[in-house]
């Protein structure tokens, strides 16, 4: 069993049903997944992404200055951050928001001496703020935290239970890969993942597992080894 993961989980599927905001069910739902884990004793950092709240690129198209609307999407993480680790505390779980960028006290600066130490004492800790710099994602700052924390395996919790040779939802006739390389996803184009994360989880050996965290009991599953999802890998 895994030792040490770090969870990425989407500000989108935070939004539930209602394709924006926070579902307080969806949170509620995710709350207890993570909780099950950390009771078998696994440390889990946590970097959630602000879709459903904001995104920058998207605020652009509208007018907005990019680097203001990166730090407003900024902003929707750690919105949705906070959102999480009251609905961690909710269900018993010891947990910690640390932030990219100083606002205390919202959430501690992050360090990673600071975030091992909280986990090994227990603690879920939810790493808040994406990278702090814009132009990048919550998908790069997964890669970059859990490269940085010594992970073992980075899990992206999807809606889709893996990769694809296509867009499932656009493509009846796509397949599902149970492994893949980084390369092979470069290569064929797909979509699970901004380049930059990619790049930076192949240049240092950190493998990704794609699932569908929005059914129960699925990240039980993964950190058990079931093979539900798409192992990405060398
Ligand atoms: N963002 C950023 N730098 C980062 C991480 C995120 O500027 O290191 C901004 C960016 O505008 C992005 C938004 O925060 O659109 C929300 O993050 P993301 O789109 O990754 O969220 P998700 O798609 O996972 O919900």
């Amino acid at each position: 069993m895994y030792k040490r993961i770090l969870l990425k989980l989407s500000g989108e599927s935070l939004a539930g049903g209602q394709g924006h905001g926070i579902d307080p069910e969806r949170l509620h739902a995710y709350a207890a997944q993570i909780k099950q884990i950390a009771d078998l004793g696994v440390q889990i950092g946590i970097v959630i992404g602000g879709g459903n709240i904001f995104r920058g690129l998207s605020g652009s198209k509208k007018g907005f200055d990019r680097v203001k609307g990166d730090q407003m999407g900024l902003l929707a993480t750690v919105i949705n951050s906070l959102a999480l680790s009251s609905a961690l505390e909710a269900v018993g779980q010891k947990v910690r928001v640390l932030t990219s960028v100083r606002m205390e006290p919202i959430g501690d600066f992050y360090s990673k001496a600071k975030a091992l130490r909280l986990l090994s004492k227990g603690n879920v800790v939810i790493l808040a703020g994406g990278t702090g710099l814009p132009y990048f994602t919550t998908d790069t700052a997964s890669a970059l935290r859990a490269i940085e924390i010594e992970a073992d395996i980075m899990f992206k919790g999807t809606r889709v239970d893996g990769i694809y040779t296509a867009d499932p939802e656009k493509d009846p006739s796509a397949t599902k890969f149970s492994e893949i390389t980084y390369d092979e996803i470069l290569a064929r184009g797909l979509k699970i993942m901004d380049l930059t994360a990619i790049t930076l989880c192949r240049e240092n050996n950190m493998p990704i597992y794609v699932f569908d965290m929005d059914h129960e009991g699925n990240l039980l599953k993964v950190i058990k080894d079931e093979q539900i999802g798409t192992l990405v890998k060398p």
